[in-house]
């Protein structure tokens, strides 16, 4: 699962704790601190889009032989960023192959508004890993004529022929990831998941009948696939060495091997083993093998995740997409958090389930806050700000998972981020008092607890199966609102400040709902636009709990609605009473998620979490027209640079920050740039 830390960006008052305060506590790091204080973030902004940059602390501190394993992983990485683009979309690489062409060799006019608004889009898909948005989905619309367009082709000696070129100016495949039923969950979806002819139906026929060795130990059917027809027949094109990206796929194990050789320790050197020969066979039992390996090696100081994992891109949940996150571990912020983790079974023990739903014993759980030093695939250049893996319910039961937060990530979009939406959104001075003083606070406990506490609760009932097989499209929002509901339950707990993580904690559960509250019944929808439906899950997610809240306690007057000068503001009047429905609503969400009860899941995301109140976001549109700031923001990779000596062994890395969006993409394009145009 990814938690992505929206909220941050739109609301941002202060700095994030993380980098900032750990630095001072150590004493090295302050040094650091200093030294970096004018650390330019931003490197671009264009369209919707911020990109910046993010620093590596700590990384002189490594060894040697530590640096080396993550310049490894790293280029594993990397060299799967095409996996990407063609699970995005099957015209993606053609598309990209000859918008670079174009903007390499051109050599008219630059200073014309179609130049400039071809270089927008370019930068907007490169951002994308695609032609389409990363967040809303749709199709990116460019903003110049196909003639310009066929003139810039002609100029440059570039060849984009056919679909490949109609679809950049036409309504086709408009959607990446489709989630409305009527248009066919897989027809209307653009993504390179099923070929030509699939349905929803062929494909959860294709999988129903799939049979796990073990039927308690679900293995992961279709998660490193394309299901494709071939002579009327359902066929299987496995991600694999010699198999689909085959090329790409030598490449990444190339790069493991060397990481293997320099793992930290056994367990580690096990698990890069096993996701090596995963690789190699695509066998879905080495798989969860792998994964087993993964979640026990705790030990190192640095850790990966590198594969097809998140399922988000495809509207039936069975495909993962490419990703890869290298991350050095924080010891210093993890300290403060494994307090939650040591009491896990007492937030289990003490949540508002139903005595079935709660698991007797919560099984190694960790919550790590880590240094990223490299994203690639799906992670970038738009990033999650939290992980939690693996996703395989069986195996987080029997073998726990790992959690991390991406700390210097979070503290890159916290020192780039926007001030003013506090003072135009919040209600009064006391919620905008409370949120400078608590708001951070309660954002990174917001996150500890629905990545430690939140995804670990709860158990299904015997005989039921996964969420994605019983909710279907339903079952990533509804999993991300259950984890947010046990974060909002235990924000205005005692315990938290028992644990000594908090010194007030009415102050800072107050701060903490005055903010969801507010984005997920407002500030949110400044990131669709005029007219749309929310579609991506997190998104959904917030809206839901948000209405459903608002809307019972409607007639205790728990939340307000308040207009004042032609603006509206949500103002919570009653805490505790609020607290209690968010107890009410992560009772019943279980309880779905437990029973699989697909009708009450759809009620729930249709009735709350899917449609916008048409009036409030037209005024919230308009009030945040004086922000300029970019909604969306995502990142360059720091790059390091091996030196080597005259027998080629690396004698040290260092690390160059890249000096533009646009010098990175093309190297990156160069240099990575291992699969056939078409897949
Ligand atoms: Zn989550």
């Amino acid at each position: 699962m990814k938690f992505k830390f929206y909220l941050l960006l739109l609301l941002a008052s202060t700095t994030l704790i993380s980098c900032a305060d750990a630095g001072v506590e150590n004493p090295a790091a302050v040094g650091k601190l200093a030294q970096n204080g004018d650390f330019d973030y931003q490197v671009d902004e264009f369209a919707d889009i911020k990109v910046l940059r993010y620093q590596i602390p700590g990384w002189e501190d490594l060894s040697l032989k530590e640096q080396k394993l993550v310049y490894y992983l790293v280029e594993a990485g990397l060299s799967g960023r095409d996996i990407i683009w063609d699970q995005n979309y099957r015209h993606n690489l053609k598309i990209r192959e000859a918008l670079e062409n174009i903007y390499t060799g051109y050599e008219g006019d630059k200073t014309t508004e179609d130049w400039k608004n071809f270089e927008i889009y370019l930068k907007r898909v490169w951002f994308s890993n695609g032609i389409h948005h990363h967040y809303s989905m749709d199709k990116l619309k460019p903003a110049f004529s196909q003639e310009y367009f066929d003139n810039l082709l002609s100029e440059t000696g570039t060849e984009l022929t056919g679909e490949a070129y109609e679809v950049i100016f036409n309504d086709k495949d408009a959607k990446k990831v489709n989630l409305d039923e009527s248009k066919g969950l897989v027809e209307g979806s653009a993504v390179n998941f099923y070929g030509e002819g699939i349905t929803a139906k062929d494909v959860e026929e294709f999988y129903a009948v799939k049979q796990s060795p073990d039927p308690n130990r679900p293995l992961a059917f279709g998660l490193n696939s394309k299901l494709v027809k071939e002579n009327g027949k359902l066929v299987e094109k496995v991600y694999k060495s010699g198999g689909m990206y085959g090329p790409a796929i030598d490449k990444i194990v190339y790069w493991l091997e060397k990481a293997q050789g320099v793992a930290e320790n056994q367990k580690q050197a096990e698990g890069l083993g096993l996701l090596i020969e995963y690789y190699k066979s695509g066998d879905l039992q080495t798989w969860d093998e792998y994964n087993i390996a993964w979640v026990q090696a705790t030990e190192g100081n640095i850790d990966y995740i590198n594969s097809f994992i998140e399922v988000y891109n495809d509207p039936l949940g069975y495909t993962g997409s490419f990703e890869n996150i290298v991350q050095i571990k924080d010891f210093d912020m993890s300290e403060k958090m494994s307090v939650l983790e040591e009491n896990v079974q007492w937030f289990e023990d003490n949540a508002p389930l139903m005595e079935e739903h709660k698991k007797k014993s919560v099984v190694g759980v960790t919550y790590k806050t880590v240094i990223v030093a490299g994203e690639a695939g799906d992670a970038s250049p738009a990033t999650p700000i939290g992980v939690n893996l693996p996703n395989s319910n069986w195996i987080r039961k029997e073998h726990g998972s790992k959690s991390v937060s991406l700390g210097n990530i979070i503290e890159a979009y916290s020192n780039a981020g926007s001030t003013g939406r506090l003072q135009e959104f919040a209600h009064d001075e006391e919620e905008i008092a409370l949120e400078e003083e608590y708001g951070e606070l309660a954002d990174k406990l917001h996150t500890a607890l629905h990545e430690v506490v939140g995804h670990a609760s709860g158990q299904i009932n015997p005989g039921v199966g996964e969420t994605k097989e019983t909710l279907k499209s339903y079952a990533s929002t509804l999993e991300e609102g259950r984890a947010d509901l046990v974060g909002l339950y235990y924000l205005m707990d005692p315990k938290l400040e028992e644990l000594g993580l908090v010194d007030d904690h009415e102050k800072l559960g107050k701060a903490a709902y005055d903010g969801y509250i507010r984005n997920g019944l407002m500030t949110q929808l400044i990131r669709i636009e005029p007219g749309a439906d929310i579609e991506e899950s997190h998104m959904r997610n917030r809206q839901w709990v948000s209405a459903w809240v608002f809307e019972k306690g409607r007639d205790r007057g728990i939340i307000e609605k308040v207009n004042r000068d032609g603006k509206t503001y949500f103002n919570i009047t009653d805490y505790a009473a609020l607290r209690e429905l968010f107890g009410e609503l992560l009772k019943e969400t279980q309880r779905i998620k437990s029973e699989g009860d697909y009708e009450a899941a759809k009620n729930l995301v249709e009735n709350y979490g899917v449609k916008v109140d048409q009036d409030v976001h037209r005024e919230v549109i308009e009030r945040n027209k004086q922000f300029k700031s970019a909604p969306y923001s995502g990142f360059v990779n720091p790059v390091l640079v091996p030196e080597m000596d005259e027998a080629g062994e690396i004698t040290s890395i260092k690390v160059v920050q890249p000096v533009s969006f646009e010098e990175q993409m093309l190297e990156y394009s160069e240099k990575y740039d291992v699969l056939p145009l078409e897949n």
